[in-house]
């Protein structure tokens, strides 16, 4: 990976006169960085560690941002009012008339939320602590490779979707650095996006004008007739149909938000192979597709082979639930007993779950066991707590705090095939027994139960 980073003064936004800015003619208008993203750089996701509760205090549901709120929502609409055409049916924001104004063989496509803050050439815009005199904000590029955008925490940011109050407009800053991340410097054109700093909340930035779009079309020409254009999404059960124009005859991609957040990637779930009459497209709702947006990308004609991007509330899978501990543990020779509990989620792609047992006498032999069925039963000096075909884990050792843990293969036996395998939606309780001589009468013990649910 290219960790070079460059950050160039020009790029921070500043508020009022606090930045010290390169001088510049009052007549030149737009300007160009030198560099264009091409269609896999058009990707951005959101790392939400913002600390303002201002900036995250949108809790209303959007139907053209579905799926997300917050911070979130007003970074996707910085970024979607470039877009070539109206964004869905271009409400969402209360402050103009329209989002998506570019009108420019260019769109971003929202790939939802990142679990990093990633490096300079990840396509993520988080918050960075501290502050650097007026600068809100900046972008970091690499030579068109990528980019990175920062908000510094010393502001108080607010997140709409009305005008802010007192504090700094996210909404307006995500569309004045996304302007740099596809390409374009300052401006001095009035009333501008791309001008340099801002005043009051910058809210004002929130609706490019016909000095950023002059510029965004320099960068990657005015929309072409060949570019396609989705007009229309509808969900039939599994099947997601489009309506618009351009399609190709025998190459069309569409291309998903994913449901899920990622660390590395930014790449759109996506189906291929697609073969339409030009004005229609369907295709099955891909696994790990989730609420977001959806553009189509036809074959072979460049720079303008992808579509704009279209809002879809597609219902991703539902979060895991927590396991649940139930029935009881009884005392050991290391005190009142011993439990079981477990970490990260029981998720069967995800394929990191474990089970941890504590509380157990030290250096003593014990497995896990689980199976379909719960119970409540005498069992040694404990109970047994599961009923129906029990499956039995390799025999481990408590250490010497008296814990032991586990991270199971679902892909793996016995949770692959069989009386133990582990299926989405099914549930299977789990329960470690140990030896513990010389304390109860029957030396072995166990502990409570788990109820695991399984979930994609
Ligand atoms: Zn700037």
């Amino acid at each position: 990976m290219n960790i070079k980073q460059l950050i160039l003064p020009s790029l921070a936004l500043c508020v009022g006169g606090l930045c010290v800015l390169p001088s510049m003619e009052e007549a030149q208008a737009w300007s160009l960085l030198g560099t264009k993203l091409n269609q896999n750089q058009r990707d951005f996701r959101i790392f939400n560690n913002f600390t303002d509760s201002s900036a995250n205090n949108n809790n209303v549901p959007d139907s053209q941002f579905p799926g997300h709120q917050g911070v979130v929502m007003a970074i996707w609409k910085g970024a979607v009012e470039w877009g070539s055409r109206a964004h869905g049916d271009g409400s969402g924001d209360p402050t103009q008339g329209t989002l998506g104004s570019g009108g420019a063989n260019f769109d971003a496509h929202f790939q939802g939320l990142a679990t990093v803050v990633g490096d300079g050439n990840d396509k993520i815009q988080s918050e960075i602590g501290g502050s650097s005199g007026g600068v809100l904000a900046y972008t970091e590029g690499n030579g068109g490779q990528g980019w990175r955008i920062r908000y510094y925490r010393s502001w108080s940011w607010e997140d709409g979707p009305g005008a802010p109050g007192g504090g700094i407009d996210i909404q307006g800053v995500a569309c004045h650095e996304y302007g740099h991340a596809l390409g374009l410097g300052h401006t001095s054109a009035s009333g501008a996006t791309m001008r340099p700093s801002i005043s009051g909340t910058g809210s004002g930035q929130r609706s490019i004008n016909s000095d950023d779009i002059a510029g965004i079309q320099a960068n990657y020409g005015a929309a072409d007739p060949l570019k396609p254009i989705i007009s229309s999404v509808n969900v039939v059960g599994s099947t997601i149909q489009i309506n618009g124009s351009g399609f190709d005859a025998i190459e069309n991609q569409i291309w998903f938000t994913p449901s899920f957040a990622q660390a590395s990637g930014g790449t759109p779930v996506k189906v291929t192979g697609l073969t339409s009459n030009g004005t229609f497209l369907s295709a099955t709702i891909p696994t790990g597709a989730g609420p977001g947006d959806i553009l189509v990308r036809r074959d072979g004609i460049g720079n303008m082979a992808l579509s704009n991007a279209m809002p879809i509330d597609l219902i991703g899978p539902p979060p895991c639930s927590t396991p649940t501990n139930y029935c009881t543990f009884l005392p050991n020779s290391a005190g009142p007993g011993a439990t079981i509990s477990s970490f990260n989620s029981p998720s069967l792609s995800d394929n990191n779950f474990n089970l941890t047992a504590g509380s157990l006498p030290p250096n003593k032999v014990g497995l896990f066991f689980y199976g379909p069925n719960q119970a409540n039963n005498a069992f040694g000096d404990g109970r047994l707590c599961i009923g129906g075909s029990i499956t039995r884990l390799p025999a481990q050792v408590s250490d010497l705090f008296g814990l032991v843990d586990l991270t199971v293969d679902f892909n793996s036996s016995p949770f692959n095939a069989g009386n133990g395998q582990a299926v989405v939606n099914g549930t299977m309780n789990f329960q470690f027994w140990y030896r513990d001589p010389g304390f109860g009468s029957a030396g072995f013990n166990t502990t409570d139960g788990l109820s695991v649910t399984f979930c994609p």
